[in-house]
């Protein structure tokens, strides 16, 4: 079967609907959150759109309670599930664009959702209305469900597996992160750890929104000291004197790579800490810039899972007590508690934590792994091996299921960023890979 000839007729299509849909500011919005739009007016609007477009290429539709918009075709007892969402992350930062009207500029789409998730989405839409207009697939459903809550921890997954409980796919992807595949991701946990820091000087101190990101802006109110501003001029370090304030600045990147950031409250810590000679903060500086947690014994790797990682992603410092979030990302040799308290023994913080996201691993050669990388080695003649991640992705919320695409190897990701795009030619292999994929796990 020649897929790429398949999927051909439906190119103008695809790039027409996914236009249609990034139009669509569907940034969650509190405002406007209701019973009937959880999540808002305009990721309702958005859920409402992917209804009608699925609607008028023939699926049937259930919109779920406004938690996610339900796509199905094809008749069967096996279940092949797609999972895919259409919130975005707010379009923050420096845009040479309007970010919600898309344009096509040197054969890449540039809006925001363009590779996160509408993109995707829209591909694996068409893949299936191209099967089925085929004929390809005999006794078999396919279920598209777009969620709306991806981006803020998939309350959308959650309402329809456990609240509506919905049938679990017989197999499942989640077109929403890398090719060729994913087969595991960490395990997550938020821990926050309190420590009292005399230091009558520091009046308030505070930097980060979410948990799940390198801070990098941190407010530092105190006494004014000129040497201190000196010392810190001196050492080159990137602050900015605001008068009655310093701002340290640093580089933010996503929690689960907190290696490739600069964090600018552990940079205040350490400077503080070293020039005023408070242990506490020159220990938080110097050590935990160190995000695998080798420096302070909460280090450990594994073969599949990788290393565990230390995000801090939110700092406030009032009354003299230090409150700190941190992002702990782990493998399957890990208890998170056990790891949290020895973070505790070292730093001499005190810390809850949330209930954990478990990590999520699937054997690389079950089914579901194999057939799906056949389907994409076949179509791209490239033999890389599948991945694991510190992302989370709805596999998590979702049974039988693994994230598969569309970000190529050596692409670029510019999801969450300024200036999201996808190119237009992988919109369209990611469309033929899906088609091929969804065919041989009908076939299974
Ligand atoms: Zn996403």
């Amino acid at each position: 079967m020649d897929y790429k000839k398949l999927m051909q007729q439906y190119q103008q299509d695809i790039i027409l609907s996914l236009i249609d849909l990034l139009k669509i500011p569907s940034v969650y919005d509190e405002k406007t959150s209701c019973k009937e739009m959880p999540f808002g007016k305009n990721v309702d609007k958005a859920l409402k759109k992917v209804g009608e477009l699925g609607e008028k290429l023939g699926f049937k539709v259930d919109y779920c309670d406004g938690y996610a918009t339900e796509l199905t075709m094809g008749e069967g007892k096996k279940l092949i599930g797609i999972f895919a969402h259409t919130d975005v992350v707010p379009a923050i930062g420096e845009w040479n664009h309007d970010p919600f009207d898309p344009i096509i500029k040197d054969e890449k789409l540039y809006a925001r959702g363009s590779s996160d998730d509408k993109g995707p989405f829209v591909a694996a839409l068409y893949a299936t209305k191209a099967l089925f207009d085929a004929n390809l697939l005999k006794d078999t459903r396919v279920r598209i469900v777009v969620g709306g809550d991806e981006e803020r921890g998939s309350k959308c997954l959650d309402y329809y597996f456990h609240k509506l409980h919905k049938e679990a796919p017989t197999y499942g992807f989640t077109p929403d992160s890398d090719f060729p595949l994913i087969y595991g991701e960490k395990g997550i946990c938020d821990f926050n750890a309190k420590i009292r820091i005399d230091a009558p000087f520091i009046h308030k101190m505070n930097g980060g929104l979410v948990s799940n990101a390198v801070i990098d802006k941190f407010d530092v109110y105190m006494d004014n000291d000129k040497k201190f501003v000196k010392y810190l001029k001196e050492k080159n370090v990137n602050f900015i004197d605001n008068n009655d304030h310093l701002t340290f600045v640093g580089k933010a990147v996503h929690g689960s790579t907190p290696e490739l950031g600069i964090n600018a409250a552990l940079i205040a810590f350490k400077e503080l800490g070293d020039f005023y000679k408070i242990n506490e903060l020159s220990l938080l500086g110097n050590k935990l810039m160190d995000t695998s947690g080798k420096s302070f014994n909460g280090y450990s790797s594994s073969k599949l899972l990788k290393d565990t990682t230390y995000c801090l992603g939110i700092a406030k410092y009032e009354n003299g007590v230090l409150d700190m979030t941190v992002n702990f990302r782990y493998n399957e040799l890990v208890k998170p508690a056990e790891y949290i308290s020895n973070f505790d023994e070292f730093f001499g913080t005190k810390s809850t934590h949330k209930e954990p996201s478990p990590y999520l691993l699937y054997d690389p050669n079950c089914d579901l792994v194999k057939t799906l990388l056949k389907a994409y080695r076949e179509e791209t003649d490239d033999n890389s091996e599948p991945l694991t991640t510190g992302g989370g992705t709805y596999a998590k919320h979702a049974p039988n299921t693994v994230a598969f695409g569309a970000l190529f190897p050596g692409r670029i990701s510019s999801m969450h960023e300024p200036n999201e795009f996808m190119p237009v030619e992988d919109i369209y292999l990611s469309a033929v890979i899906y088609a091929h994929a969804i065919k041989l796990l009908g076939d299974l």
